[in-house]
């Protein structure tokens, strides 16, 4: 025990999450209007609607249980999608990365996130500037490495991470997308903020609300 995040606050993290993509359903699937197939706001909300149902069914005993169990596996069985696919890779690389833990240091969960970022950068074959998730997720996990090792406490790390997250979102807006199907757009891609990197943007504004309030 010790550690800042645990069991129950992770859990939190991922019912506010649940809760902005459901307030901004609309948003993200008019994105993915414009350079996909309208689709994200509702395979989003479709597999974290029912990651919440499993969530109110369970009691996870540890974090691996809440992010595989309950989380990863849901959302592949539920969301469907390109995003689904890779935020449920996420998840469930940290759930390996925490192990048995019950909670975890604000640096183990740093490292547990960089780890699930580089999973999702494998999966996908994806790096930076391709207008993706990955460039809202890669600067929000930079941010929160670099002020945790600032000496900053999560819930001021964290939201430095929300603003680089935010900032890495809107830049994908200029961004000619090479992944997914905003690239068979080419050049038509160019103009339109990515619709997972919105949502990727909002997943880490969730951590800075559930994570951060319990620390300083
Ligand atoms: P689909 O593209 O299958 O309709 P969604 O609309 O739910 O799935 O998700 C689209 C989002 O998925 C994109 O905006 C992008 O951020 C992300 N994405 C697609 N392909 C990749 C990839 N190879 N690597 C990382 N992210 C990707
Ligand atoms: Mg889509």
């Amino acid at each position: 025990m010790g550690g800042t995040v645990n069991v129950e606050s992770l859990a939190r993290w991922i019912r506010t999450f649940a809760r902005d993509i459901a307030a901004n359903q609309d948003l993200l699937t008019r994105l993915d209007s414009a350079i996909g197939d309208a689709d994200h706001g509702v395979n989003m909300n479709r597999g974290f609607e029912a990651v919440v149902a499993a969530l109110d069914k369970h009691r996870p005993s540890n974090i691996a249980v809440l992010l595989r169990d309950v989380v990863a596996t849901t959302l592949l069985n539920t969301v469907g999608g390109a995003a689904g696919v890779l935020y449920a890779t996420f998840f469930l690389r940290i759930a390996v990365a925490a192990g048995q833990e019950r909670s975890l240091d604000d640096l183990a969960f740093a490292k547990a996130l960089r780890a699930g970022l580089e999973e999702v950068a494998q999966r996908g074959k994806v790096a930076a500037g391709d207008k993706t998730m990955f460039d809202a997720l890669a600067p929000a996990v930079e941010a929160l490495e670099g002020a945790l090792a600032g000496g900053a406490g999560l819930s001021a790390a964290l939201r430095r991470a929300t603003v680089a997250a935010d900032a890495g979102r809107d830049a994908t807006a200029p961004m000619l997308a090479r992944k997914g199907r905003a690239s068979y757009l080419g050049q038509r891609s160019i103009g339109h903020q990515d619709p997972g990197a919105a949502s990727a943007a909002l997943l880490i504004a969730a951590a800075a609300t559930a994570l951060g309030e319990a620390s300083g």
